[in-house]
């Protein structure tokens, strides 16, 4: 009897600490209060080329005149529903953002990957604005397919054709996917059919990572999405700002760090740096974003390192949320 009580002491004091950790996992790494130096908040972005920041790797880059779509997910199911459910986008959601974002304007929408958080809205968006083009990989074209987006608006990536959309000038520079993670291990594997939605996450295959460098009479930006790089594969860009994901970044090797540093920043050298894939895209857009919790990543370390790192060489790091949109224009940027 005596040791039967012994172990149900043990098996319940087990599972309250067991509970306790999984609290402490689930959440985030750390408060974004602790880089308030460096969040942009000046809400009179006077400028020519805004930007708007919607998480994760989706920009929406607005002159005034057109609008180009880096990625496209706004829908950001919680972790419950992405472990359980098949995904989908909201469209009361997406009406509201189309409406108050003026995405009638939007001429393109050019993907950087094909996993569920760079893509899951792409099927909806594509639906709705007609006079996007579709541009991404084969699995990416495959996502549009499922919704029956006409091929006479999916252009495969080509880094050897830029595209001219309005004032921008676009080039997909071959890239590599952040290293691969236990439910993240289908880095190189395609979408072979269209995909229609609902899907479950794992559906949407990796198919290949593609940065975007966008030339504008006002700015040359690049986006890049994964925390992968290529060697040498930058060096001839001429970057004013650049889009850099950080995910996982902390948890790579030292000398991982420093070359993908070395091949990004340091090649580079932007006037400016906007830290991207740092947030925690199991929460609405509704709220402000935050760091993802301590089971998926440690972003505020990853952002530390890039912060020591870019302004080490004078390049000043700006943290973005989602309610604001930033100004790309020369005279409002700092100079080194
Ligand atoms: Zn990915």
């Amino acid at each position: 009897m005596k040791i039967m009580k012994g172990l149900l002491w043990a098996a319940l004091t087990l599972s309250i600490c067991a509970g306790f950790a999984l609290l402490y996992l689930l959440q985030p790494a750390g408060k974004l209060e602790q880089f308030s130096a460096w969040q942009y908040s000046t809400k009179t972005a006077n400028a020519n080329l805004k930007v708007h920041y919607f998480g994760v790797s989706t920009l929406l880059f607005d002159d005034g005149e057109n609008q180009i779509l880096i990625d496209g997910f706004f829908s950001r199911p919680s972790l419950a529903q992405v472990m359980w459910n098949k995904l989908d986008s909201q469209p009361a959601l997406l009406h509201k953002l189309i409406q108050q974002h003026q995405l009638q304007r939007t001429r393109a929408i050019l993907i950087t990957h094909s996993h569920y958080d760079h893509t899951l809205d792409l099927p909806f968006l594509a639906q709705q604005l007609k006079h996007s083009q579709i541009i991404g990989s084969e699995s990416s074209l495959n996502i549009a397919r499922g919704a029956a987006i006409p091929e006479s608006r999916l252009s495969l990536v080509n880094p050897a054709q830029p595209i001219q959309i309005g004032k921008f000038k676009i080039t997909a520079i071959p890239s590599q996917h952040t290293p691969a993670t236990a439910v993240n291990n289908d880095l190189g594997e395609q979408i072979q059919q269209p995909l229609s939605l609902p899907a479950r996450f794992y559906e949407f295959k990796e198919g290949g990572s593609f940065d975007y460098y966008i030339q504008h009479p006002e700015q040359n930006i690049l986006v890049k999405a994964s925390t992968g790089a290529i060697s040498k594969q930058l060096q001839h860009l001429q970057v004013d700002t650049l889009f850099l994901g950080i995910a996982q970044l902390s948890k790579q090797s030292v000398a991982f760090q420093q070359h993908y540093l070395d091949e990004t920043v340091e090649t580079l050298r932007p006037r400016v740096v906007i830290p991207i894939h740092w947030d925690n895209f199991f929460q609405p857009l509704a709220r402000p974003l935050e760091f993802l919790p301590r089971i998926a990543d440690h972003s505020p370390r990853s952002l530390q390192r890039l912060i020591d790192y870019a302004e080490q060489q004078s390049t000043q790091v700006i943290l973005l949320n989602s309610n604001t949109p930033y100004p790309l224009a020369p005279m409002l940027q700092p100079t080194s």
